[in-house]
């Protein structure tokens, strides 16, 4: 559902040449060491070095690569076997189709996705509700270089064009909890209209991130 749309890296990062789909990386044992004659499945995002970007990428088009790197050899092999079966490497190969992820393995671009925005929402809810000078400056440099070194670096790309728009408008709003926790919910909004996905109604961020909803069910 919420892989790094096709478009948005077209139009964001449409010049530069190491990511997505067309770029060929090495090796062929694995996803991260696959030789890529074939085209990247859909939705897979390369990292700046030509190989395949885990926290780029959703599951399902990680397991889509997975499955390509493990059939490859088969099919570049002289063997006349038709089946997969006896050229998987490993254990059984996922459901392609499954997007979840086993608690112990690394995280996908969606995963590390809802715990960042818990990590970051939860800033919010916490951060004083006047803060000082020292408090400003300390989470506006904590957000430049959150921005600089978020692990999905597509995303981080994106987030810091967005907070560095030329209008000055999308500049981390701290002088309160109050405004830094809208600023932070329309940020991420902005995220989630790029994905498609329906927009938050910030008049709520506090319920969401701090106080719990109204209704008792999350006390
Ligand atoms: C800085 C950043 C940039 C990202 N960029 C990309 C990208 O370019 N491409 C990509 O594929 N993924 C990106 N992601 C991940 C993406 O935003 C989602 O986290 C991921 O797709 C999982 O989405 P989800 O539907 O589970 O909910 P999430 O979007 O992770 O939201 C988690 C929860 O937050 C609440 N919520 C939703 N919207 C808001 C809001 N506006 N304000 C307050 N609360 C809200 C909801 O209760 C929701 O269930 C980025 C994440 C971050 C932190």
């Amino acid at each position: 559902m919420a892989e790094v749309p096709q478009e948005q890296i077209n139009s964001q990062h449409g010049g530069k040449p190491h990511f997505f789909n067309q770029t060929p990386v090495s090796g062929s044992s694995g996803p991260q060491e696959r030789d890529a004659k074939a085209p990247l499945p859909k939705g897979v995002v390369l990292d700046k070095d030509g190989k395949p970007c885990r926290t780029c990428t959703s599951m399902s088009s990680w397991r889509a690569l997975t499955k390509q790197a493990r059939a490859e050899p088969a099919a570049s092999s002289t063997s006349s076997s038709t089946s997969t079966a006896s050229t998987v490497p490993l254990a059984a190969p996922a459901t392609p189709s499954s997007s979840s992820i086993p608690a112990d393995c690394p995280p996908d671009v969606e995963e590390l996705g809802r715990s960042t925005w818990t990590l970051l929402h939860s800033m919010a809810a916490t951060y004083p509700e006047k803060a000082d000078t020292k408090q400003q400056e300390d989470m506006g440099g904590f957000l430049k270089l959150f921005a600089k070194l978020y692990p999905c670096w597509v995303c981080a790309d994106d987030f810091q064009s967005w907070m560095a728009h030329p209008s000055g408008r999308n500049k981390p709003k701290l002088g309160g909890r109050s405004e830094f926790g809208w600023w932070m919910c329309e940020a991420h909004n902005e995220v989630n209209r790029k994905l498609g996905k329906k927009e938050f109604d910030c008049r709520f961020w506090e319920e969401r991130w701090r106080t719990g909803w109204k209704d008792g069910r999350c006390d």
